[in-house]
């Protein structure tokens, strides 16, 4: 019998009813902006900036628009300027080079290692081309932060981390973001927490949480924060700091907030979904599993395996294969940008060389999303689906 899967890759849980029920209470008052606030009044933005700022320890927290929009704030705030370079990941999603070429910037693409991470020796070669570095925690994986850290901190790169992968993840017990100058979180469907779009920004320096404030549009309102510098540090900038509109609104905050209080939960499932995924596909001849160190929590809302050193016909071939069986795979290897899926060559934007050593990972990389509403049954057969196909095709090469 050739099994099936009949689930959704996309389909999310939903809102959880306290968020539903916050935001029409939202709706039936009507003060749906951020500074719209009643006499006594805490806006639901504002609310949800300390809780967030709360749930990973940092001093401040903004909550923006969306997750792109927090890194290019970032930039922003750290002084980037038409022109600069930034470093960044070779295997990321477009949002990260995009933010760098929003402000008129230049990506320097760093190398991918076959643990799915940022390649340090790499990284440590083009420290002198760059003052700052957005980080990418890429599909969840974290590098030895403590080597990056030092690495950058000696070359005195500022670090900015993209944690649209990483919210409630953690490297030797420090959560994800609270490594670098400023950590980025995006509240997208796809991501941790669900508002449709959105993000935060969190850092423990007061002058960039304060020039993060006015850049998002705060106008002379920034006192009604909850999780943002005393406003003694908005009177030297305040007349300096352009607004570049990308608030949060109290609708989506008010669907956030129960969703940060439960995000504890939500990572404890999915983790449990992606270590029945590991167990099915450990041992899979061809098919090599990453191995998390133990410094790491993870989060495992997705799941990505390498085919390394594969013909492109036949990675092709178990995708497509797995496809007819209902398993949606993605595949980073592939010529033309599909979906979500890109790399840095397909970034035509930005100059780059070939790296060697990244494109032989990346043209092994396969991806898959893993939803909350898959039951771990259903991971067991996701696993079994794509063991199978992957044997088979592994099998008919060998033979
Ligand atoms: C989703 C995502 C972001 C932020 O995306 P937004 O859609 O702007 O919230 C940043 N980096 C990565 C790697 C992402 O996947």
């Amino acid at each position: 019998m050739t099994e099936r899967f009949n689930g959704s890759f996309t389909q999310q849980e939903p809102i959880p009813e306290a968020g539903i029920e916050a935001a029409i209470a939202v709706m039936r008052h009507g003060r749906l902006h951020r500074y719209n606030t009643a006499a006594g009044e805490h806006s639901e933005t504002a609310l949800l900036e300390q809780e967030f700022a709360a749930s990973v320890g940092s001093q401040y927290c903004l909550a923006v628009a969306s997750g792109g929009y927090a890194m290019a704030t970032a930039l922003r705030a750290v002084g980037v300027t038409p022109g600069d370079t930034v470093l960044s990941n070779a295997f990321t999603l477009a949002p990260v080079p995009g933010a760098i070429a929003s402000l008129g910037a230049i990506p320097v693409f760093v190398g991918v290692t076959e643990s799915l991470t940022i390649d340090l020796d790499d990284l440590e070669a083009k420290l002198g081309e760059a003052r700052v570095l957005l980080l990418s925690h890429m599909r969840g994986h974290i590098c030895d932060m403590d080597r990056l850290m030092a690495m950058c901190d000696a070359a005195g790169v500022t670090v900015i981390e993209d944690c649209a992968h990483t919210m409630g993840a953690a490297w030797n017990g420090t959560p994800s973001g609270r490594h670098g100058a400023i950590g980025c979180y995006s509240c997208q469907t796809y991501k941790h927490v669900n508002a449709g779009e959105g993000g935060f920004l969190v850092t423990d320096d007061p002058h960039l949480a304060a020039k993060a404030v006015m850049l998002s549009g705060s106008y002379m309102l920034y006192e009604r924060h909850l999780a943002a510098p005393p406003k003694e540090a908005f009177d030297d900038i305040k007349y300096h700091i352009p607004n570049i509109s990308g608030r949060m609104d109290n609708l989506r905050a008010a669907i956030l907030r129960p969703q940060v209080a439960d995000l504890a939960t939500q990572c404890r499932r999915w983790n449990d979904r992606y270590y029945a995924l590991e167990e099915g596909l450990r041992d899979t001849p061809g098919l090599t599993v990453i191995e998390r160190p133990d410094e790491e929590t993870i989060v495992g809302s997705s799941f990505q395996f390498l085919l390394l050193d594969w013909a492109a016909s036949a990675v092709r071939d178990v995708v497509a294969k797995c496809a007819a069986r209902g398993v949606e795979l993605k595949w980073f290897g592939a010529a033309e940008p599909v979906a979500f899926t890109s790399r840095y060559d397909s970034w035509r934007y930005a100059p780059s060389k070939p790296m060697a050593a990244s494109d032989r990972v990346l043209a092994g990389i396969v991806d898959l999303r893993v939803p909350l509403t898959f039951s771990l049954d259903d991971c067991a057969l996701i696993a079994r689906i794509i063991r199978d196909e992957v044997s088979r095709a592994h099998n008919r090469g060998m033979a």
